[in-house]
């Protein structure tokens, strides 16, 4: 089903037959002194899967930095703004692609017509970001994803009568239930694209369990545009987790599909290090196969035989295989790269 309804954020679609996209958030502070940093990470996160990437835009020192991650980033940039009208039109000047606010604590309704504004202005989009711990007091009566369904309804009427309609809506509860109870009674009254995810959603296996519950079925059922899966953590694992979970329900079909062994008593190569050491680097191939990280040289490589390639290993030597069959030897200290070009040979 998904929206029927569309939102443009630079040239990627949101909503309507668009694919789902992945959203992180840039988890430190803006500086002139780390853009290149910050480039270079949204470049990998990109590789890996990313479509949207977020950042806190809290006061004017931001615009610089801000203003030179937009020109450069390959992907779409947000600005999240709390409180200052301001800060929104600062970033939308500096090329923000989208602004994620809560018209209700931006203040008097003037402030957030200026914003719609610049955003129209500058072809950027609108995220309309309601949490359940903030809602305007005339909906108090109603339960959360009631309250937040009414609220983000009153929002969008008023962009419209300003003739805003580039946006995208989210409705998040650090409770599994709310969020999805709210997303499923939004898409049943109105067809903007959402943007869904789970807030504060915990440490990365609590997050990866409730984000993957709640997300999940809404997409299953057609629900949600774009998606973060939010941890207290890394945000590439943000970013391996809410893909993993598009590419589990056959929403995204591309890419390298990482298996590994639990492990046991029998375990002689350390797949653990090794899926950690190198995940970012295979899922950012271009490729459409599977890998398989196996703990021991007993039952890995017959395990793993469904694999394109596999890896195992016995103390620091190192076996590489193609579809079952070995084709090099290495050790512990060549393995990454060893791996990464027999894939990259193909
Ligand atoms: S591959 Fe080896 S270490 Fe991993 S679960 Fe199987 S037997 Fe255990």
């Amino acid at each position: 089903m998904f929206s029927a309804k569309s939102a443009r954020v630079r040239d990627r679609m949101i909503g309507a037959d668009a694919p789902v996209l992945v959203q992180t958030m840039y988890d430190k502070p803006l500086s002139a002194e780390s853009v290149d940093e910050v480039v270079g990470e949204i470049n990998r996160l990109s590789l890996m899967g990313c479509d949207i990437i977020r950042f806190a835009f809290v006061s004017g020192d931001d615009s610089g930095p801000f203003s030179e991650i937009c020109r450069r980033s390959p992907i779409p940039v947000v600005a999240d703004i709390h409180f200052d009208w301001r800060m929104a039109i600062l970033a939308l000047q500096a090329g923000a692609d989208k602004v994620r606010i809560n018209p209700g604590n931006i203040g008097q309704e003037w402030k957030t017509k200026e914003v719609v504004k610049a955003a129209a202005d500058n072809g950027a989009a609108i995220r309309i970001g309601l949490n359940s711990g903030s809602l305007p007091e005339k909906f108090s009566s109603l339960p959360h994803p009631a309250a937040m369904v009414e609220s983000a309804l009153e929002y969008i009427d008023k962009f419209e009568s300003w003739g805003f309609h580039n946006t995208v809506v989210s409705l998040k509860s650090s409770s599994v239930d709310e969020t999805v109870e709210a997303a499923r009674l939004f898409a049943e009254r109105c067809s903007y694209p959402q943007h869904i995810g789970v807030t504060e959603a915990g440490s990365p296996v609590i997050s990866a369990v409730r984000s993957t519950w709640a997300l999940g079925n809404l997409l299953r059922d057609g629900i949600g545009d774009t998606l973060r899966v939010s941890m207290t953590g890394d945000i590439e694992d943000e970013v391996t987790a809410a893909v993993e979970l598009l590419r589990t329900l056959g929403l995204r079909k591309k890419g390298v599909r990482i298996i590994s062994c639990p492990r046991c008593g029998r375990a002689q190569f350390d797949s653990i290090a090794f899926e950690k050491r190198i995940r970012a680097r295979l899922l950012s191939l271009d490729k459409d196969l599977s890998v398989a990280i196996m703990g021991c040289h007993v039952n890995g490589p017959g395990e793993a035989r469904s694999a394109d390639y596999a890896i195992t290993g016995y103390g620091r030597d190192v076996c590489i295989y193609r579809h079952g069959s070995l084709v090099r030897k290495t050790d512990w200290e060549r393995a990454e790269d060893d791996l990464m070009e027999v894939i990259q040979g193909e």
